[in-house]
C-alpha cells in the first residue's frame, strides 16, 4: 500500500493519498487546503480515487472537500455521522487561516464503527474514536498494520479537547482502544511526524 503525505499550510495539515499501485485505486484522507496539489498528483499517477475521507469535521481538514469532490467526480465523500452537523456549522464561520470563501460539501455516505473502505487489495477499517470531536475516526489497514489517526493520536500526545463538543473522557477511552492495536502499527497522524503504537508508551498507562 502506497502512502503519500503532503503537508498543507498554514496549520501543517497532513494530507494522505493512499493507493494500491497495481489497480491504481485509492483514497484521499483529509484534503485540507491542498486540492490543487492533491489533484495534480492523482492526475500524474492516473489514480482512481474511490473515497475522499474526512477524519473529523474541523475546517483545517475539510476546507477543500467541495473543490476536490468537483475535481474527482467519481469519488464519494465519507465521514462519521456524528460530525455531520458540526461540519456544516463550522463552514459558516470565518478562520484566520482560510483566505477564500468556504464551500460546504454534503457527504455522500456516513461511516460507522467497523465499516470498511475498499480500494484495490486494501481495506481501511473505520474505528470510531470520539473525543477530539464526537465523530472523529481513525482508519486501520490490518494487513499492512497502518493507522491513520486524524487528530486523535499524535507522536507523543493526543488531540486538543478544549474545543466545543470535545471530550477528554471520550478521547481517553478512544486512545485506550487504539492501544490494543499491534505495537508495530505505523501511525500517520493529522499533523506532525508518524509514529508507532508501541513507541507511544504513555498509551499503555492511561
Ligand atoms: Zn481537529
Ligand atoms: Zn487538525
Amino acid at each position: 500500500m502506497k502512502v503519500v503525505r503532503l503537508v498543507a499550510p498554514p496549520l501543517e495539515n497532513n494530507v494522505y493519498i493512499v493507493y494500491d499501485e497495481e489497480s491504481k485505486e485509492g483514497c484521499v484522507i483529509d484534503v485540507a487546503q491542498a486540492s490543487d496539489e492533491v489533484f495534480s498528483f492523482i492526475r500524474n499517477k492516473d489514480l482512481k480515487i474511490k473515497f475522499i475521507v474526512s477524519t473529523h469535521a474541523h475546517a483545517d481538514h475539510t476546507a477543500h472537500n467541495k473543490k476536490i469532490k468537483a475535481m474527482l467526480n467519481n469519488s464519494i465523500l465519507v465521514m462519521h455521522e456524528k460530525d455531520a452537523i458540526l461540519m456544516k456549522a463550522l463552514f459558516d464561520l470565518k478562520y484566520p487561516y482560510i483566505h477564500e470563501p468556504l464551500e460546504y460539501q454534503e457527504p455522500g455516505r456516513y461511516l460507522n464503527e467497523g465499516d470498511a473502505l475498499n480500494f484495490g487489495k486494501y481495506e481501511l477499517k473505520v474505528i470510531h474514536t470520539p473525543g477530539h470531536t464526537p465523530g472523529s475516526i481513525c482508519l486501520y489497514e490490518e494487513k499492512e498494520k497502518v493507522l491513520f489517526s486524524g487528530d486523535t493520536l499524535f507522536q507523543g500526545t493526543y488531540g486538543r479537547v478544549d474545543f466545543p463538543y470535545s471530550s477528554e473522557e471520550e478521547i481517553i477511552k478512544s486512545l485506550k482502544k487504539l492501544s490494543k492495536l499491534p505495537r508495530e502499527t505505523l501511525v500517520y497522524p493529522g499533523h506532525g511526524p508518524e509514529t508507532r503504537i508501541g513507541l507511544e508508551y504513555w498509551l499503555f498507562s492511561l
